[in-house]
């Protein structure tokens, strides 16, 4: 099962994604840890990160999916894999998919971590890391006993100071930004999933493998584009749309009795797929 984990600064990601690797047995290939581990190895790739990152620049998406696919072409990967950290926009969302494809591992599902504004907010402004032990707290989810020392070894916590409010609306901000058009990109394929991120850890988690066991097992194919639920109202949009086109065929071959009964329903089962092809352009015409 190879999946893509979305979700927002503070939506959990993280966890969820070790939690789920442990459970289904494939790794949790987090783009940052990779990126760390290619730098720290001194691979060609990582190498060629250093680079960047030394002329001050941001490592090219080359270079990241440079990354990801050799750590997907390892024997550990080779039953699937959970990316974290990547596709961060549209674009690297395409290249992901060519590289995916090429390499015989297409994309499962993609999953939101669907978290409020305020909850990220609230979660990422109360975040506290002790720098002795490496122990992190939330003031608010996940308090130190006592305030601002930590539990384990007693040493003042930090509060980091670009998490402030103002710094961290602004991050999400620009995630929501570079993040939407790749919910459409998956939702368009039928492969996107969301799963409310609110709430205790086990919950959540709870939700993810509620979604995501039909398909490890295999019983889940990707849902197709359309919802089911939706065609009935527009098919009903489309024919009223269309000038009513008188039925054309007459059923020559059996002798009914109610012959002139022009019944609406086989046309609408006709006409669908046709339809379904059209949808998406007609969609963004009307409602957007
Ligand atoms: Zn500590």
């Amino acid at each position: 099962m190879r999946i893509v984990l979305l979700g927002a600064p503070g939506s959990g990601k993280g966890t969820q994604a070790d939690k789920l690797s442990a459970k289904y047995r494939i790794p949790h290939v987090s783009t940052g840890d990779q990126l760390r581990e290619a730098l720290a190895s001194g691979t060609p790739l990582g190498l060629q990160a250093k680079a960047a990152m030394d002329a001050g620049q941001l490592v090219s998406d080359e270079i990241v999916l440079g990354i990801i696919r050799e750590r997907l072409r390892a024997a550990d990967a080779r039953n699937g894999a959970i990316l974290d950290g990547f596709p961060r926009n549209l674009a690297q969302a395409q290249v992901l998919d060519d590289m995916l494809r090429a390499l015989g591992q297409p994309l499962d599902c993609a999953v939101l971590l669907d978290v409020d504004f305020d909850v990220l907010l609230q979660r990422l402004a109360g975040r506290r890391t002790c720098e002795n032990c490496g122990a992190t707290y939330n003031i608010y989810t996940n308090p130190p006993r006592l305030d601002d020392q930590c539990d384990r070894c007693g040493a003042p916590l930090h509060h980091r100071p670009d998490d402030n409010e103002v710094t961290i609306s602004n991050r999400l901000r620009v995630y929501e930004l570079q993040t939407k058009p790749l919910f459409a990109f998956y939702r368009n394929q039928g492969k996107l999933e969301t799963v409310n991120g609110t709430g205790e850890v086990d919950d959540i988690f709870r939700r993810l493998v509620a979604v995501l066991d039909p398909i490890a097992k295999g019983l889940r194919k990707p849902k197709p584009p359309v919802p089911p639920a939706r065609p009935v109202r527009s098919a009903v949009k489309a024919t009223a749309a269309k000038p009513a086109k008188p039925v054309p065929k007459k059923p020559v071959v059996k002798p009914v009795k109610s012959k002139p009964k022009p019944a609406g329903k086989p046309a609408h089962a006709k006409a669908r797929p046709a339809k379904d092809a059209k949808r998406p352009a007609k969609k963004s015409r009307t409602h957007r």
